[in-house]
């Protein structure tokens, strides 16, 4: 018997290497830091099962640290959705930390720096300080306030804190090369002041550190072995060094940056930048709305955690970015969804059968399987009565011999039920068809167990009685961009492109059963799709989220 090899990825290669090379397996500790400016997307979720998938895979922890070092576009809000996400991913962390938590400690490491004679305090704008910053090819040009005394700085570090000082009238800088070939280390800013309270240490803080001060620094506080970060890092990897070599004792693990590719889906946008835009100028809902590509969004819409972990896996981690096409995850979705969603019938753009030789008043109780992927197959009832709904497009007069589907003179069998045959039409003025007049075979019921119940006939039809229908709101999505790459072009808008018929709600009939749905829960309609009870239902109104369709097998059936 073979042993199924699975095929590393670079980050596993890299991690392999440092085992190889002794580091210790017990060290390895990984950490997911998303900054509670926003909700997640699926970009993130590339992310969160990459170091969580990791922490798996190497029995390490990983912590989920909240990089919140800008109180001006955080808040709680965002904090409590994204434990929620990370958690319905399906992924424990290890410990919640807050870079918040590491401000005393960093502020005395920038304190022991300003002794050391690497950081200073810079009185000017910060236009007066990108002014001097040079270009790639240039060297800047050293601030008037570089060669300021230890003692100055230190006095004038300790009043920025005191809140002495408006904010942005100062800010700290590590003195490092203002001629040096990575522009990030042109003495970076290490310190702000800014008087906005925090969602967490309130107004105890009005310097907030920048995120290349912190993020490795916490990294290290945490002793994170490996930190993983997207591309447009790869550049401050240089000073995420330089910062460690300022604080590292040996005896500690230290930690290492590495970057991969950030993930693209087409069709959508994915920076919180952005999908807040959606969410304040009101073309979506919420953050939620089904048609983000948040992670909330995708679980109101019906997209399954283990749908969402398995479209992480499949495209991987890459080292250069690309475009991945929102038909994928679709597919995984629909993969998901096909083994686990029960099957009910719905018919959403209805036309009334009427089956002129069953009985005025009869109804009958069939048994309908709920989903033939289960190991042990279950039955539901479903009423059968007189007066029906098919889908006004499985109805033709007239068509060729390869619809199969209803047309006069021919048969289709309905679902769970009987064969029937289209008799005649009853129009109104406009030659709208009102009625289809039907025959059934009373012979023929699926599972009866007679010759007629196993009769092939070419069509199968969902339906449901009419008198029994429940009535439901439906709200089916399209995808929320007409283009693929939304946010491509730099001259225009992304907003531009939005879809102006993402969203349209349908009434549906459904079969009875669905009077018991749950919120959250997801169906196939069967022929139509996936669909899932959105929040909003109440006892009285059940709304659906259309998931996704169906890569419709019955469809080939048919020649439109
Ligand atoms: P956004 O621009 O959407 O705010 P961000 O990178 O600023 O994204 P963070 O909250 O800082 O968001 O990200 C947390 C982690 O998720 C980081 O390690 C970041 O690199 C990673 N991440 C964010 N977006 C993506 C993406 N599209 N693909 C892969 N990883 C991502
Ligand atoms: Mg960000």
């Amino acid at each position: 018997m073979s042993e199924e090899v699975k095929s590393l990825n670079f980050i596993e290669h890299i991690i392999e290497e440092d085992l190889k090379n002794g580091f210790a397996k017990n060290d390895l500790k990984f950490r997911f830091p998303p900054e509670p400016n926003g909700y997640l997307h699926i970009g993130h979720a590339s992310s969160i099962c990459l170091n969580f998938g990791l922490g798996l895979d190497y029995d390490a922890p990983v912590n989920l640290r909240f990089d919140d070092t800008n109180p001006t576009k955080e808040e709680q809000e965002f904090v409590d959705a994204i434990k929620k996400d990370v958690a319905w991913l399906g992924y424990k962390w290890a410990e919640e930390c807050y870079a918040s938590d590491y401000f005393q400690q960093l502020y005395d490491w920038a304190v022991q720096l300003i002794k050391d004679g690497k950081a200073y305090v810079d009185s000017q704008d910060s236009t007066a300080i990108a002014s001097q910053k040079g270009t790639p090819t240039q060297a800047g040009t050293n601030s008037p306030y570089r060669n300021r005394t230890i003692e100055e700085n230190l006095e004038l570090f300790a009043k920025m804190k005191n809140g002495e000082f408006e904010s942005g009238a100062h800010v700290l800088r590590a003195k490092i090369d203002m001629a040096a070939k990575n522009m990030l280390m042109r003495d970076p800013v290490m310190y702000r002041i800014l008087h906005k309270a925090h969602h967490r240490t309130n107004n105890t803080w009005c310097i907030y550190p920048m995120y290349d001060w912190t993020h490795g620094e916490s990294d290290y506080l945490e002793q994170v072995s490996h930190s993983f970060c997207t591309l447009e890092f790869a550049m401050h990897r240089e000073l995420y060094d330089w910062f460690l070599n300022q604080v590292y004792d040996e005896n500690k693990v230290r930690p290492k940056q590495r970057e991969f590719a950030r993930r693209n889906l087409s069709h959508t946008v994915v920076s919180k930048r952005k999908l807040l835009r959606l969410v304040e100028e009101k073309v979506v809902t919420a953050w939620d709305d089904p048609r983000m590509p948040t992670i909330s969004g995708m679980r109101r819409r019906g997209y399954t955690a283990a749908a969402i972990r398995n479209f992480a896996d499949t495209i991987g981690i890459a080292k250069r970015e690309n475009l991945i096409d929102v038909s994928l995850l679709e597919f995984c979705v629909r993969e998901d969804l096909n083994k686990v969603a029960p099957r009910v019938m719905t018919v959403l753009d209805p036309v009334k059968v009427v089956i002129t030789n069953y009985p005025e008043g009869q109804e009958e109780l069939l048994d309908a399987e709920n989903n033939p992927e289960d190991e042990n197959v279950t039955y539901r009832k479903v009423p059968f009565s007189k007066e029906l709904y098919i889908e006004r497009e499985d109805f033709r007069e007239e068509a060729n011999r390869k619809f199969f589907r209803l047309k006069l003179g021919g048969e289709v069998r309905l679902k769970n039920a009987y064969i029937i045959k289209a008799e005649t039409v009853v129009k109104d003025d406009e030659g709208n068809i009102l009625e289809i007049h039907c025959t059934y075979d009373p012979l023929s019921k699926s599972g009866s167990g007679t010759p007629e119940s196993t009769r092939k006939v070419k069509g199968t039809l969902h339906w449901v009685s009419i008198k029994h229908a429940l009535k439901t709101e439906v709200r089916v999505y399209d995808r929320l961009f007409m283009v693929a790459e939304p946010d491509a072009d730099k001259e225009k808008d992304f907003l531009e492109f939005v879809n102006p018929d993402s969203l349209q709600v349908v009434t549906g009939y459904a079969e009875p059963s669905l009077k018991e749905a749950n919120i959250g829960e997801t169906f196939q309609f069967q022929r139509l799709g996936y669909f899932c009870v959105d929040k909003e239902t109440s006892a009285n109104n059940i709304i659906f989220n259309k998931t996704v369709g169906l890569r419709d097998s019955w469809a080939k059936l048919d020649d439109k």
